[in-house]
């Protein structure tokens, strides 16, 4: 994983070209003049203004996963057209970093065009009406731009949405702050707030921990487009202003490095949904068994065992990894697992041999008050069904249940994954419902089935030895 610092290089890099933040016109222009020259860039028209004008919209990539970022969502707010061209302008140079990032990316250049100063021409302090139908919120009686933002995101499910709000317009200074829908996960706040100082701004507190303000805990949340934006990942904005010595430039640049540094995250993550993920207990704790002893990562000592389990492609039909091409990639993947602080994952060691054949991770939300626990496992193959995932599971439940504090285990498998269904029922979870589901490995919604099992059932069989019917 890349750290905080790096990423302000590659920020720095990208940025590099900036002289100023440029207006709406100018910002429109380069990119149709980047896709013009070159047809990786694609151009789409995804809908018309209030007053009639084309919105834009950018596609970079091949990717089954998908970013979206906007710019000039308010009058005003101008910083973010500089930093899409930035990007736009880094992938089609080719730039390391951004290749190795798997996404296709989605930009609109200019979301508000209608309210712009001065027709897009030039930047300008701007102050918001208050009665203003917001482009960027207002869900009932939509304008056309939102109503335009909405279906295209809802075609391409972003697992991160950076709307490139900014405090830019009102030409003041103002100290940063973050902005969200749903709780902002706290590795990830230090990062931004880490690169943020370095950078130069003043960061807002409130109390001793940076502002972050949570749009989700706002009255009209569910009648926002923020709230729409957040069924499918991350919904981020880093609000950063003209502070006294900062140079223009890095406004852009502080911008598209925390966006870098979200996706990152985003992409670290098995599931697209962390937004009310807990923190989980450290040190995680070692657990021996009869066949199996669970323990926490050491990428590089587990690195060979770990490339050689991973090996085999009938581990993957299923799950959205895919074969590790190297044992530093797999000691990259462990050390990534190990770094999680909101997710725990322990190797399953055969215990008559040493070797590592699996492993299994656990995550804990709070869902309205309910604290329900996420878990998932790969087994090697030559270990399925020998009793090491039972007594896995067994072990890493109790541990759920008495040291979580858990109400409810939950699991999810695809419908068409037979193994693991079976494998799931007759470890005692009960079926809940199914859904329907981006599935990133096969590109397409399939069937999701979710199971449960609630402490009183887990009880009940910890008690009599067998599962309530
Ligand atoms: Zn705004």
């Amino acid at each position: 994983m890349t750290n905080p610092t790096q990423i302000m290089q590659v920020a720095g890099d990208l940025t590099s070209w900036v002289e100023d933040i440029l207006p709406p016109v100018a910002v429109l222009e380069r990119c149709r003049r980047f896709a013009e020259g070159d047809s990786r860039l694609d151009r789409l028209v995804i809908g018309r203004s209030q007053q009639n004008v084309d919105i834009e919209a950018y596609r970079f990539g091949t990717s089954a996963r998908h970013v979206l970022l906007y710019a000039f969502p308010d009058p005003g707010e101008a910083v973010g057209g500089t930093t899409i061209l930035s990007l736009i302008k880094g992938l089609l140079e080719g730039h390391a970093f951004l290749s190795s990032l798997d996404v296709t990316w989605h930009f609109i250049p200019c979301l508000n065009f209608d309210d712009q100063p001065e027709k897009g021409q030039v930047l300008a302090s701007v102050f918001r009406t208050p009665s203003a139908r917001e482009v960027d919120w207002c869900v009932d009686n939509p304008r056309p731009e939102t109503r335009a933002l909405l279906e295209y995101a809802r075609a391409i499910r972003p697992i991160f949405t950076y709307p490139l709000h900014d405090e830019f317009h009102c030409g003041e200074s103002v100290p940063l702050y973050f902005v969200t829908a749903g709780t902002l996960p706290s590795a990830l706040l230090r990062s931004l707030v880490s690169v943020a100082a370095a950078f130069g701004f003043a960061v807002a507190q409130e109390g001793c921990e940076p502002k972050v303000i949570d749009m989700a805990f706002t009255p009209d949340f569910p009648k926002s487009t923020f709230s729409h934006l957040a069924r499918h990942g991350l919904v981020l904005m880093g609000e950063v202003s003209q502070q006294r010595g900062i140079p223009s430039c890095n406004l852009v640049s502080a911008q598209l490095a925390f966006g870098l540094i979200a996706l990152q995250y985003m992409q670290s993550l098995p599931c697209d949904k962390p937004v009310t993920r807990l923190p989980m207990p450290r040190p995680v704790p070692t657990f021996c068994g009869q066949f199996v002893t669970l323990r926490p990562p050491d990428p590089a000592a587990d690195a060979g065992d770990y490339f050689e389990m991973n090996r085999d492609p009938d581990m993957h039909t299923w799950t959205g990894n895919r074969v590790l091409t190297s044992v530093d990639e797999a000691q990259a993947e462990l050390e990534r697992f190990a770094a999680m602080d909101d997710i725990s994952t322990w190797m399953i060691v055969d215990n008559p041999t040493g070797r590592v054949v699996g492993r299994f991770f656990l995550c804990l939300e709070d869902r309205d008050g309910v604290r329900v626990v996420g878990e998932g496992n790969r087994i090697a193959k030559p270990y399925w069904r020998k009793g090491h995932n039972r007594e896995a599971r067994a072990i890493l439940f109790r541990y759920a249940f008495s040291e979580l504090c858990a109400d409810v285990i939950e699991t999810s498998v695809w419908a068409g994954n037979i193994n693991s269904v079976k494998s799931i029922e007759t470890h005692g979870f009960r079926f809940h419902h199914e859904e329907r589901k981006w599935n990133d490995k096969y590109a397409q919604e399939m069937a999701l089935r979710v199971y449960v099992m609630t402490r009183q059932e887990w009880e009940y069989k910890e008690a009599k030895g067998k599962f309530p019917q």
